[in-house]
């Protein structure tokens, strides 16, 4: 969507994208469990949204001020508040996902787990640097670097886990020292604002972190008025917040799409392996952008694989979710993408693959795709090229490893992919798929190792979340060189007399050559 226009609405106020904006100032939120309208919510306009900004700018060198530890403390009541009040967040971000209880409910552990580490790594990852100098020229020179925040973070998120997807992004960017405002999707903007009015008003924290609801152009508002853009979401969005953010050369990260490959050895755990592929490729609908989307088996393996596969996910429980019904695949949260899961599918079968679990739509309330596993699929196929983003996994047999890795970076995607198999085989296999992260008889699991970075290569973003570069991004690095003992001048300086250029002349070598005949002056 463009600024300054709503174009996404039909005549009838649908949004083109699913979400239904009532008027040019208003938004309904759906259950997508059961198609209910469960609220309406203002949009902010682009003077609310760089108001906002103006406004948490004014705080954020107060918020700076306080230090590592002055920020880990809020952010630690921000932690206590999560696990205090899970139910609360998680009963309203059921509502406006239509997730099960078991997936949404990973969202505040995670945060938790979150905030304890760059609470307790922020020092070691931002905090000020001595360096050494490289060269005894500089021997007089204390050399230091600090890490100061860019003064306001714009966080903008999807829809399929609203709070791990925006506050996830603001909790280094507030432990490094930024103020954060967050544009949430229009589909899942409740559970988020839940959050944000607790900071402000339970936990009464600095006024350093709030939210903006809308649409697309909310969005491009955002970008217009912050220092450094946070994005999650599309590769299609992505290139337009890239481009609408280079008019003010603001910088962005980017955490975009994928299609994340999964290899299946001959010597793998046969159960492990599809009792991976069916939660890796189920959890969430298949919403994540790390799902399992294509799986490559060795043909020796393959028949048992799939059998096994086929089995785990024909047992998978799906509807509306509730503790007396306790259910294991949840709502499509955006209309829109059930559309292209459905699109997907019927493409696949229209060319020849096979659907041995699921493969429609459910009939009836609420917006549910059958959890389902494709086979004599190809690369031909859109299930196994583009991102689906739903309860879908696409299954192919190949000759040996070779054919599995060709197959695996063969996409235009580079987010994240998993190799099951004995664990040396396994790993030298995982070294060379073209991807962000990989994991190893496992999947998804990554996300939770905050150690290491997380990011995509090729088309699935720009930068890293997690791990070092995950709080560094929202930093500046400072050098600072400072003269510890010095002359009234330096050689270097005026005059240019002759003396101090034979000086300089004689220096320049000395310091430079790495053989003592250069160093000398004897080489010619
Ligand atoms: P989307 O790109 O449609 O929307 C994401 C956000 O961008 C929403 O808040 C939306 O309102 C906003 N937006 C839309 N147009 C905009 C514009 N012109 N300028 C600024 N903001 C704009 O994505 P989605 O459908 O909400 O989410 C699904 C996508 O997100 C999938 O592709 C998925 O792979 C990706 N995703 C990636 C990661 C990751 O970490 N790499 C994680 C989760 C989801």
């Amino acid at each position: 969507m463009e600024s300054g226009t709503v174009e996404t609405r039909t005549e009838s106020g649908e949004a083109t994208n699913g979400a239904r904006a009532v008027s040019a100032e208003k938004l309904d939120v759906r259950n997508p469990a059961t198609g209910e309208t469960i609220a309406t919510i203002p949009i902010a306009s682009p003077t609310a949204v760089a108001e906002i900004v103006t406004r948490v700018r004014a705080n954020q060198p107060e918020w700076e001020a306080i230090g590592i530890e002055g920020r880990y403390h809020w952010l630690g009541k921000l932690r206590d508040w999560l696990l205090d009040n899970r139910d609360r967040v998680l009963d309203t971000m059921q509502l406006e996902t239509g997730k099960v209880r078991a997936d949404a409910s990973n969202e505040p552990a995670y945060l938790a787990d979150l905030i304890n580490f760059y609470g307790t790594k922020a020092a070691e990852f931002i905090g000020e640097q001595s360096v050494r100098a490289h060269s005894a020229l500089l021997a007089s020179k204390k050399l230091r670097i600090q890490y100061r925040p860019h003064p306001v973070v714009g966080i903008i998120s999807p829809w399929n886990f609203p709070l791990i997807l925006a506050l996830g992004d603001a909790i280094p960017a507030l432990q490094a020292g930024a103020a954060v405002v967050i544009k949430p999707s229009e589909f899942t903007p409740l559970g988020l604002a839940e959050v944000v009015k607790a900071w402000k008003e339970e936990i009464g924290a600095p006024d350093v972190l709030d939210c903006v609801q809308g649409i697309g152009e909310t969005g491009s508002a955002l970008i217009d008025a912050v220092d450094f853009v946070q994005f999650t979401g599309s590769d299609r969005t992505g290139r337009k917040v890239m481009a609408r953010a280079a008019e003010t050369l603001t910088p962005v990260s980017l955490e975009l799409g994928g299609k994340d490959p999964m290899i299946v050895l001959s010597d793998a755990d046969l159960d492990r392996a599809a009792n991976a592929a069916a939660w890796g490729g189920m959890m969430n609908s298949g919403q994540i952008c790390m799902s399992v989307e294509r799986i490559y088996v060795e043909e020796p393996a393959y028949d048992h694989f799939v059998a096994k596969l086929t089995a785990e996910v024909g047992k998978l429980r799906q509807g509306p979710d509730d503790a007396r019904d306790p259910k294991d695949v949840g709502a499509m949260t955006s209309p829109n993408q059930t559309a292209i899961v459905e699109d997907h599918v019927e493409d696949a079968i229209a060319n020849g693959a096979r659907a041995l679990a699921g493969g429609k739509r459910v009939e009836g309330p609420g917006d549910y795709f059958e959890p389902t596993v494709l086979v004599d699929v190809d690369h031909s196929m859109k299930v196994m090229r583009e991102e689906t983003f739903g309860p879908v996994v696409g299954v192919m047999k190949v000759r040996d490893s070779e054919e599995a890795l060709r197959l695996a970076n063969d996409s235009r995607y580079g987010l994240s992919g998993s190799v099951f198999g004995e664990r040396e085989r396994a790993e030298r296999v995982a070294r060379r798929v073209e991807c962000g992260a990989v994991n190893v008889n496992d999947v998804l699991v990554n996300y939770l190792a905050s150690d290491v970075p997380m990011g995509g290569w090729k088309e699935s973003g720009i930068g890293f979340r997690h791990g070092e570069p995950g709080i560094k991004k929202y930093c500046r690095s400072e050098s600072l060189v400072i003269t510890r003992f010095a002359g009234k001048r330096e050689p270097t300086w005026y005059p240019y007399t002759r003396s101090r250029r034979k000086l300089v002349d004689r220096l320049m070598p000395l310091f430079n050559a790495r053989d003592w005949r250069r160093r000398l002056g004897l080489h010619r």
